[in-house]
């Protein structure tokens, strides 16, 4: 006699119908802080197996979520409150959308029922996200939760990834359905998919290539969105097969290592200036790479851009456009070369001159390098951070940079051995993204050290999440290259000294060596701080066999480096 199962009854709320969802999506991570009314989403999310990461405020969790998507390629959740909760989440999701990393924002908001009419917490927060939100959607019953979860992570990842957004309305998730509606529902919602790898090709790869072929000084430059497609395998194909010399942009740096003979980032200016056909994989010809245009860039320099975004591919009217995945559009051009392959060799001129000039700068770096400096200025701790990650080896550890001088000196110093191992201001130049990103770091790449090279402005935006570190014992070392202020010292000449507030410190100022070490001792955490060049190396030798959260905070001298570090002339 067969065994009819008997129905379930038992009622679930909106917030497990939304956890359950997620999870079923394939959801592993949250990032948020909780509050009304999204605390049981977050504690039913637990429940069911989903690591939910605590912050102290939702901009760091925000820029979290945004990191995590672009290690992981799956999109990083933030969870905030209604009303100001959402309103701190926008800093995720600006620089999610502005860095092209799928991030979906969920947000509690207020009830239906009292709309218009001033409830707890209440915000029209659709418009609110609607400038960095690329989909929106809010279930305005409990049946239409599953159908929109699962729409809105799907469109967090398709075409060009970005940012997203799902309001649940504080009524929506107090309603019920039984456990059989709500599996039949979310089966019904997960028919459509979610994760769509990005796919269609478009673009004359015949004349991408030919061009390639005939260049006398070809150059491939290497963004993040080609680490973000994961297409390290297809470039090293690349390279290899054809000879060419590649530049990677800050967080493409790592797709292949940063010592590769091939690599021409320490002879940048040479590269981007002279070369005649430039293959730009993942990387917008945006500020960063000098708008693609004179007088960096040659006037007749050719580019073949290849993009998932075709609005991308069209506003910069390359050469040829090839829209694609990075990592398929990589694999087609070998292929086709492959047929017919050529080659530059390591004594073509131009591979020549690259790495001749990539000798001379390196030295010349060295030799900065190898002055020991103290008060240290941000060459000699750097050289000492540098040669300990190398120690470290293979898996790498991820590094996150943020600050003006101290990101510009580390991303020329540090070196980055494997893909995605790199996170720093990015796109945006966002301040305040170190502790998210250390955290984002360290629970998607769990076999990795996660090491933090902040300036001391750049981490006091965040920290108090060394309290977060602690809590979940995240194997994270923050670096805090100490020099009183926004820039260091105070800057100011003597004329700019007057009016009825001159004796307040100088808006660069902070306290005079404060003592960034003893904030993350105040929650058990462990302390560092340096002076000299020994009581550095001691320090990381410890903090990174430890493998324990540590800050080290490194005295500098607060006149070492210039205003706006590399920026100087836009401040
Ligand atoms: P970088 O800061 O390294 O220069 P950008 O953020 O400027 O990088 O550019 C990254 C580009 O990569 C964006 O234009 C984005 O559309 C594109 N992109 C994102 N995902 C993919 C992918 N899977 N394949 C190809 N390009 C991608
Ligand atoms: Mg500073």
């Amino acid at each position: 006699m067969a065994l009819t199962q008997p129905q379930t009854r038992t009622q679930i709320d909106g917030n497990t119908l939304v956890a359950k969802t997620l999870l079923h999506a394939g959801v592993t991570h949250m990032f948020g802080v909780v509050g009304i009314p999204v605390t049981s989403l977050a504690t039913r999310s637990v429940a069911l197996g989903i690591r939910f990461i605590a912050f102290h405020n939702e901009q760091s969790a925000g820029y979290a979520a945004s990191a995590y998507g672009f290690l992981t390629g799956k999109p990083g959740i933030l969870l905030t409150v209604s009303g100001p909760g959402c309103v701190h989440g926008l800093a995720g999701l600006s620089n999610a959308a502005i860095n092209a990393w799928p991030t979906l924002l969920i947000s509690g908001s207020s009830d239906q029922h009292y709309s218009g009419k001033g409830d707890f917490q209440e915000l029209d927060q659709l418009a609110t996200v609607k400038p960095f939100s690329k989909f929106s959607a809010k279930p305005v019953s409990i049946s239409q939760v599953p159908g929109h979860v699962f729409d809105v992570l799907r469109h967090a990842v398709s075409g060009r990834p970005g940012g997203v957004y799902l309001d649940l309305p504080t009524d929506v998730l107090h309603q019920t359905v039984t456990e059989d509606e709500a599996d039949e529902l979310i089966k019904a919602a997960a028919s459509a998919g979610v994760s769509e790898k990005p796919s269609g090709f478009s673009g004359d790869l015949s004349a991408a290539v030919a061009a390639l072929r005939s260049a006398k000084r070809p150059l491939i430059v290497v963004g993040k969105g080609a680490a973000y497609a994961r297409a390290e395998g297809e470039l090293k194909k690349f390279v290899e097969m054809t000879g060419i010399p590649f530049l990677p942009t800050p967080m493409g740096k790592g797709m292949l290592p940063d010592n590769h003979d091939l690599a021409a980032t320490a002879a940048r200016s040479l590269a981007i200036g002279q070369c005649d056909v430039a293959l730009v994989v993942g990387a917008r010809l945006n500020w960063l790479l000098h708008f693609g245009e004179p007088p960096k860039w040659a006037h007749d320099v050719k580019f073949i851009l290849v993009d998932i975004c075709k609005e991308e591919v069209e506003l910069r009217k390359p050469y040829v456009g090839l829209i694609g995945d990075a990592k398929e559009v990589l694999g087609l051009i070998n292929k086709e070369i492959k047929d017919d392959p050529f080659c530059l060799g390591r004594n073509h001129p131009w591979v020549e001159s690259i790495s001749s000039k990539v000798k001379d700068n390196v030295a010349k770096m060295e030799v900065q390098l190898s002055k020991v400096v103290v008060p240290f200025n941000f060459m000699t701790p750097m050289r000492i951070i540098r040669d300990a990650i190398l120690g470290v080896g293979s898996p790498y550890p991820v590094l996150v940079s943020e600050g003006a001088n101290t990101m510009d000196v580390g991303r020329a110093v540090l070196p980055q051995m494997e893909p995605r191992t790199r996170l720093d201001a990015g796109t945006w130049g966002t301040m305040g993204v170190g502790l998210g990103y250390c955290i984002a770091a360290a629970v998607a790449c769990p076999e990795r050290l996660v090491v933090a090279v902040e300036g001391d402005s750049g981490f006091g935006f965040s920290a108090m999440e060394v309290e977060t570190l602690v809590r979940y014992q995240l194997p994270v070392v923050v670096i805090v290259f100490n020099n009183g202020g926004v820039y260091g010292g105070d800057r100011r000449s003597p004329e700019e000294i007057t009016g009825p507030h001159k004796d307040d410190p100088a808006p660069t100022s902070f306290v005079h060596e404060a003592k960034y070490h003893v904030l993350i001792e105040a929650f058990g955490g462990k302390g560092y701080l340096v002076k000299t060049p020994d009581e550095l190396k001691s320090a990381l030798d410890e903090s990174f066999s430890a493998r324990k959260p540590a800050v080290i905070n490194v005295i500098l001298d607060p006149y070492a480096g210039s205003e706006s570090g590399r920026l100087q002339h836009k401040n």
